[in-house]
């Protein structure tokens, strides 16, 4: 058996999965905001709740909202603020006295996708996340591949590519105004396809407050995702010229919409060196809990 934990921002999920990825229990805690002791506390406590369901101490893996830095033993690039600069896995060995593997949430969904989910039978996986943020992973053979920097996959940080010079947008965006990214940049991928990003492109483009949701019921939602599928046609398609991955697996809330599939391939493939198109982009298998499942997979056996 293995333990995967999910750390998210508002809730801490704890699973138990056997060798086949069956998952066996779920348990799921609301997580302690803007400290880090009782946020210690409660993944201990959740860890404690599942040895006594599997009847043993099982391997734990933890993916969270940010990056381990092994060199400084902290925490950085988290969300969750009051994690940053604090030493979460050392801190988790000592206190639960076993094997414990730590990766970033959008690695988690990555490895979770190709292990056991719609990559599992490709070799190359890029996994994105399109939510309250927009992240990914980048699976090789069944291997998280993480930098020096720990920020392979990150593509949400990049500048959005041909902003106010796509052809293929009908000119929908020439009147948007630069936004501002919290990462201190402008016009990052972030900014125009997490779920605010596309309430914001969707409210300058028709004048309706919406949440990201509820867009494609607005009688000018297929406006709105006209211009959003042709912008993350350009962001993906840097990926696939420099990745080329065998398959592009999408989760996160905005990757539901069925709206999103339907035009994607063809988009992409105007944007990269190759008309061949060859890339499968599909939404993920195991949705919300691919966090989790992910964690749970960090750990070999
Ligand atoms: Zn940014």
């Amino acid at each position: 058996m293995r333990i995967g934990i999910d750390l998210g921002g508002t809730k801490i999920e704890g699973i138990l999965m056997d060798r086949e990825g069956n998952v066996t229990q779920v348990i799921r805690r609301a997580a302690p905001r803007d400290h880090y002791e009782k946020t210690l506390q409660a993944i201990e406590a959740l860890v404690r709740e599942l040895d006594l369901l599997a009847g043993d101490k099982h391997p734990i893996g933890i993916g969270t909202p940010g990056t381990w830095v092994p060199g400084r033993s902290a925490m950085k690039n988290c969300n969750s603020t009051w994690l940053n600069g604090r030493p979460l896995l050392d801190d988790l060995i000592r206190l639960l006295n076993r094997s414990i593997r730590i990766a970033n949430d959008a690695d988690c969904f990555a490895l979770s996708e190709a292990v056991a989910g719609a990559g599992r039978l490709c070799p190359c996986v890029f996994g994105i996340i399109l939510g309250t943020g927009v992240g990914g992973g980048w699976v090789l053979n069944g291997r998280i591949l993480a930098g020096p920097n720990g920020l392979s996959g990150e593509w949400g940080h990049t500048p959005l590519p041909y902003f106010r010079s796509d052809g293929h947008s009908n000119g929908a965006e020439a009147d948007l105004p630069d936004r501002e990214c919290y990462c201190g940049r402008v016009n990052c991928v972030e900014t125009f396809l997490s779920g605010s990003g596309l309430s914001l492109t969707h409210r300058l483009l028709s004048g309706e407050n919406r949440e990201a949701d509820k867009v494609a019921d607005s009688e000018f939602g297929e406006r709105t995702y006209n211009l959003y599928t042709s912008m993350l046609a350009r962001a993906l398609a840097q990926i696939v010229n420099i990745v080329d991955p065998d398959i592009i697996v999408c989760g996160g809330g905005v990757s539901n919409s069925k709206h999103l599939y339907r035009d994607l391939p063809g988009k992409v493939a105007k944007y990269t060196f190759s008309s061949e198109g060859a890339t499968q982009i599909v939404p993920a298998e195991h949705g919300d809990a691919s966090g989790a499942r992910g964690a749970a997979w960090l750990n070999p056996a």
